[in-house]
């Protein structure tokens, strides 16, 4: 097999962009191949280390098989000596000598390589006990590179170079975590498009492909790797001719960026004169000053939950304020809705607990978990209430499914403002109350809703996952998760209507608000405030600003007219297609 073999792979593609790159290769310690080639004439010295390596591995074997056949005779010993046969192997050794020899490849990228091809051999075969061989294979490779690469690994938030991260799957807080300036795209074996993962990647602007299945057995670090996030494609060691394509691509794609920025701070108005505001949602204060060069007239959603994520002990009240304080100030009179904690499911790392959920996305999540820690609840409502004095504060409770959650939720935050008067701390008694309508009982009672709360945001993320019953985060079913889905759209358009009749805001804040493809469909179906990730604002507007509402509304009727998917999607890309040819 030759080493440079060109791969096409498709995934979803989350989150926008072309970029070309070199790869690194996560595995489950984040072990970074520093180099893929070696200097002409170091051939042997690079075959020098790969024995040491070697040596070092089989005697850390010994060591550990020795260890275990005194507590637990037999079998797991038995496993080492798996490894021991196979770093002992002819051929293996025969192939990475190779690598080094013919290709000049560095000690550790032809390990990296050679295993990698073994797990792809494993993977392939039909026998379950060989197919599950290839965790032995990663663990060889592993502590290989341990001894090979020593020291010298490197840190992803403190990167000295340009790469493209391969990794099986990352957290949310990793994403968030990655150096922006060095991270170019990443590309995961797991992963759908709304799975936290992605909005994090497209918030900050990473072009990243997710739910790939095995890219990490087939990319190695150093190698060439181009992500298309437009498409969902990765090519590993790409060709000159696809090379040629994407550099083009990725030029076409800075050339749209550029125009687009000219729209960031034109209204957004329709032709014919209708308003509609253009929000950003946010995970970090930080990332407060990107939305608003991009155009963004206030913040729809804080996901205040990663400020757990992203710390190593549990914020304290100060932390929260601090936090809020931070966003206000960025916003300078700007409006924000601080929503209330939503840990659980793929945003609360079920390892953190005690007794993990069999279905986390059914479980305890969200205002479930709050309602259940009230001490937690209290201290983050505390400090929300007392950062209302400082701007234009909204507070909105998130998975509400039932009016008695909504009122338990109230009494809660009325039990904090009594506290705080006692205490004569200042906050805003009449601050705006609002839920997100992200699954379908609430989107159902929509008209029973809007009678005790100022405002709705439909969670579209969550109100399709719990609609159509397809995991987000999965990408298995990535095919089956879309908004375009007739009912979604009757909910989406039932809930705007409730919203409407009683005089309320209404929001849309999930991932479909930023997709320009459903634009003008839910400014038909009467939406005038959109809250998406800040790169996606310029587009929506660009569409919004091109369009009469009379027209939309037609578009919409149409829209609500199909009964599949497919025919809402076709019609959907032809007509916005006449407006953003460059995208669709
Ligand atoms: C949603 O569910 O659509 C939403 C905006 O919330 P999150 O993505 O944080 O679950
Ligand atoms: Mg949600």
């Amino acid at each position: 097999m030759p080493t440079l073999q060109m791969e096409i792979k498709k995934g979803v593609g989350v989150s926008p962009g072309v970029v070309i790159g070199t790869a690194v290769v996560l595995d489950a310690e984040d072990i970074v191949i520093p180099r893929r080639q070696a200097a002409p004439g170091t051939e042997a010295a690079e075959i020098a280390r790969l024995g040491q390596a070697i040596d070092a591995a089989m005697a850390e074997l010994s060591v550990l098989r020795e260890r275990m056949s005194k507590v637990q005779a037999g079998q797991i010993a038995g496993i080492f000596d798996t490894h021991v046969s196979i770093l002992k192997d002819k051929s293996v050794l025969k192939e990475i000598t190779q690598e080094i020899n013919t290709n000049h490849a560095s000690a550790e990228y032809a390990v990296s390589v050679v295993m990698r091809r073994y797990a792809q051999m494993f993977l392939g075969m039909s026998d379950r006990y060989l197919s599950e061989r290839v965790g032995d294979i990663y663990d060889i490779e592993r502590r290989l590179l341990h001894n090979l690469v020593g020291q010298k690994r490197e840190d992803l938030a403190h990167l000295t170079r340009d790469v493209i991260v391969i990794a099986h799957d990352m957290l949310p807080s990793q994403t968030a975590a990655l150096d922006k300036h060095h991270v170019k795209g990443f590309a995961t074996d797991v992963g759908g498009r709304t799975s936290h993962t992605a909005i994090v990647a497209r918030a900050m602007g990473i072009p990243a492909v997710v739910g790939l299945g095995n890219i990490t057995a087939e990319v190695s670090g150093g190698d060439t790797v181009v992500i298309d996030g437009n498409r969902g494609v990765v090519i590993v060691n790409p060709d000159e001719e696809q090379l040629a394509e994407h550099r083009e691509l990725g030029r076409k794609q800075i050339r749209l960026e550029d125009e687009l920025k000219g729209l960031a701070h034109l209204p957004g108005v329709t032709q014919d004169r209708h308003q509609v505001s253009l929000w950003a949602n946010i995970e970090f204060p930080i990332d407060i000053d990107a939305a608003l060069t991009r155009g963004a007239e206030g913040i729809g959603l804080y996901r205040t939950e990663f400020l757990y994520l992203a710390a190593d002990h549990e914020p304290t009240e100060q932390d929260h304020y601090d936090s809020y304080q931070d966003a206000i100030q960025r916003l300078a009179g700007k409006p924000i809705v601080i929503r209330t904690l939503d840990l659980g499911a793929d945003k609360y790392t079920q390892e953190k607990a005690a007794t993990p959920e069999r279905n986390p996305f059914l479980g305890d999540r969200s205002i479930r978990m709050c309602l259940h820690d009230i001490p937690m609840f209290k201290k983050q409502l505390r400090a929300l209430m007392r950062a209302s004095v400082l701007g234009d504060v909204r507070i909105m409770f998130p998975m509400i499914s039932t009016l008695m959650e909504l009122r338990q939720a109230k009494m809660i935050l009325n039990d904090v403002m009594e506290e705080l008067e006692d205490e004569d701390v200042p906050f805003r008694r009449d601050i705006p109350v609002g839920i997100m309508i992200e699954v379908p009982a609430a989107a159902l009672m929509a008209a029973d809703f809007a009678k005790e709360v100022n405002f709705f945001s439909i969670g579209t993320n969550d109100l399709v996952q719990y609609t159509l019953a397809v995991d987000r985060t999965n990408e298995r079913v990535a095919g089956l998760f879309c908004p375009a889905h007739p009912s979604v759209l009757r909910l989406i358009r039932d809930v705007i209507r409730a919203a409407v009749r009683t005089n309320i805001g209404v929001s849309v804040c999930g991932e479909m608000a930023g997709d320009p493809l459903y634009t003008l469909l839910l400014l038909g179906l009467g939406l005038t405030n959109f809250s998406m990730n800040g790169p996606d604002i310029p587009e929506v507007k660009k569409i919004i600003r091109s369009t009469t509402l009379e027209h939309a509304r037609a578009v919409a009727r149409k829209v609500m007219s199909f009964d599949s998917e497919r025919q809402v999607m076709h019609f959907l890309r032809e007509e916005t297609r006449k407006i953003l040819p460059e995208v669709f």
